[in-house]
């Protein structure tokens, strides 16, 4: 019998634990395979981490890093710290990262240094601003990846221009890597969970309103410009949103807006906590519009087949935009015209742009042929 793949999976942030159930469902259904899970404790709460891990039974992580906060980069040189020991004492045959967070960097760094190969999951999508950390993230762990796994053909083109291509290489290497077109695993969970609610609820609720983006809630008065817009629009269309309030968030208004939960709910805004999944799930799929700068929380809407606004002025995901169920909303003066104009085109079929529901299992099987 041959002996098992080892592969150490590093994770720490939301929607990192949210990709990686659909891998720990794929694993579960294949044989050969032997994980180790390193926890980077960059999300180390109830709100954003322990609640996915008993609602999604992901399991205990074998591996729990406690970074230092004083600063981002002391977090980083200690995750990247922490996963280079982690590779020393398993040394797997694989290390995989999810997305763009810093425990992406952090594992991609650490997996160089010890000359594992690396396999990016959601290789290949650009958001086209250097000034955001995830895009610097996502440029540099693409670069030390050999096994780059795109959820879109968007992000296979980006890969190419920057003169990453598929080689068909035996190993693949960082010189000469795999470029690999799977589906998106968000959208095999959104399938996974989202598949039997009853057509007749969906679109019936609350709109749904999320903001976390640092420039969109740093700055208090760029916060309230949105949620001006937003509220002033509500109170237009007699509509009302459910708002979970990202931590980030709820910091910048406690410090700036005395009982700003009552405000936003004069203008027609509910705020909650953070949600888990599943709740979230749901209120994408009740919600007749989503409101979003989250990028998981766009490929829901679409998986769902809600549409959404995009609160930004550019997004990874331009496949959703340039087939009309998204749109981009660069400015919250915009907002009312552009809001007006897709909650006016109500609910659509979503099709396969992100696969059939079993990107997972063929990155499973993507690394068995590498
Ligand atoms: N999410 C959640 N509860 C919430 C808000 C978001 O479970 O209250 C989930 C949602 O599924 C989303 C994921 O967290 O896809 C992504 O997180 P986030 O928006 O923090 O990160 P991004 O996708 O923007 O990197």
């Amino acid at each position: 019998m041959n002996s098992p793949q080892r592969v150490m999976i590093v994770i720490g942030a939301r929607p990192q634990f949210i990709k990686a159930a659909a891998l720990h469902r794929a694993l579960k259904n294949a044989s050969g395979w032997e994980a180790t899970w390193v926890h980077t404790g960059q999300h180390h709460d109830e709100a954003l981490s322990t609640q996915f891990f008993h609602e999604l039974e992901l399991p205990e992580p074998q591996i729990q890093l406690s970074p230092r906060s004083d600063s981002r980069e002391l977090r980083l040189g200690d995750m990247m710290h922490g996963i280079r020991e982690a590779i020393q004492e398993v040394r797997p045959d694989w290390l995989l990262v999810f997305g763009d967070t810093d425990s992406t960097l952090a594992g991609a760094w650490a997996a160089t240094a010890e000359e594992i190969p690396l396999v990016h999951v959601e290789a290949g999508l650009r958001s086209h601003r250097w000034s955001m950390p995830e895009e610097v993230n996502r440029v540099l762990t693409d670069r030390l990846s050999s096994l780059l796994v795109c959820p879109t053909d968007a992000a296979v083109a980006h890969l190419e221009r920057e003169g990453i291509s598929h080689t068909a290489s035996t190993a693949p290497h960082p010189t000469q890597p795999w470029v690999l077109r799977t589906g998106d695993v968000m959208h095999d969970n959104a399938l996974h969970y989202g598949a039997a609610w009853p057509e007749s609820k969906r679109g019936q609720g609350r709109l749904l309103l999320t903001m976390h983006r640092p420039s969109n809630v740093d700055d208090p008065a760029c916060l309230q410009a949105w949620l001006g817009a937003i509220g002033a629009w509500l109170e237009q269309v007699g509509h009302e949103a459910t708002f979970p309030v990202h931590p980030r968030t709820a910091r910048v208004l406690d410090a700036h807006q005395p009982a700003w939960r009552e405000a936003l709910r004069e203008q027609h805004i509910f705020c909650t906590s953070p949600m888990g999944y599943v709740a979230l799930l749901e209120a994408v799929c009740d919600a007749p519009l989503v409101l979003t700068d989250s990028g998981g929380v766009q490929k829901e809407a679409y998986s769902l087949g809600t549409r959404c606004l995009v609160l930004r002025d550019t997004t990874e995901w331009v496949e959703q935009v340039e087939r009309g169920h998204s749109v981009l909303v660069s400015e919250p003066g915009e907002l009312s015209r552009l809001a007006d104009k897709m909650l006016g085109m109500g609910r659509f079929d979503t099709d396969d742009l992100y696969g059939n529901g079993h990107a997972a299992g063929d990155i499973l099987r993507c690394m068995n042929e590498a």
